[in-house]
């Protein structure tokens, strides 16, 4: 088996270059960089509402070491639109075995009374 290591397409033994982008075949892909988390493996842990609260939840996420990844459903030049059409803004994922860990975290933070920051004003 070779694969195309652009498209990742896999192609029968005999094919030297890939028929749809001309790149020359491999035999086995590149492992796919680290940073990267497979999206089979994501399981959705909160819809956020705006993109303030996802990106504050993806952050303390982070900051207690679980892999999230924050997925916008808006398609931005629709966004006011699509604010009207849906009721959340995006999605919040994280990795099947961190769930429980990362709905935990965004219970507490979600509970938690908010801290407007306002240091130096007084
Ligand atoms: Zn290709």
């Amino acid at each position: 088996m070779k694969h195309c290591p652009k498209c990742r397409s896999e192609y029968r033994d005999g094919f030297q270059t890939c028929s749809d982008c001309g790149s020359p075949l491999v035999g086995k892909l590149p492992d796919v960089p680290g940073e990267t988390v497979p999206e089979a493996e994501l399981v959705p842990v909160f819809d956020p509402p705006d993109p303030l609260i996802g990106q504050s939840l993806a952050a303390l996420l982070e900051d207690n070491g679980i892999k999230c990844v924050l997925k916008s459903e808006q398609i931005p030049a629709y966004a006011d639109v699509a604010m009207m059409l849906r009721p959340r803004w995006g999605r919040l994922l994280v990795l099947e075995g961190d769930r429980a860990r990362a709905e935990d975290l965004i219970k507490k933070y979600l509970s938690a009374p908010a801290q407007e920051e306002q240091e130096g004003e007084k």
